[in-house]
């Protein structure tokens, strides 16, 4: 059984100024809003080109899951 996941992070702007580098990006399943950590985003996931899983909790979680995999874009923009 493949489980799809995005790599999101939480929207909105870092006030410290800080770059990219500082996000923390998540596992998301295709079919949830919760990432595998648990920890719901207060306004709306985010994706980006190129992200990989950071977040130590996700990548704990996702060790667990047989045939994970990832896909890219917004949630809005796959089509089942
Ligand atoms: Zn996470």
């Amino acid at each position: 059984m493949t489980t799809l996941f995005y790599i999101a992070r939480k929207s909105g702007a870092l006030r410290n100024g800080n770059e990219r580098g500082s996000f923390r990006y998540h596992a998301v399943p295709i079919s949830d809003d919760a990432p595998l950590c648990g920890q719901r985003p207060a306004i709306s996931w985010r994706t980006e080109e190129g992200a990989a899983v950071t977040c130590p909790a996700c990548l704990k979680a996702l060790q667990g899951i047989e045939g994970a995999s990832f896909v890219s874009g917004t949630p809005e923009s796959v089509a089942f």
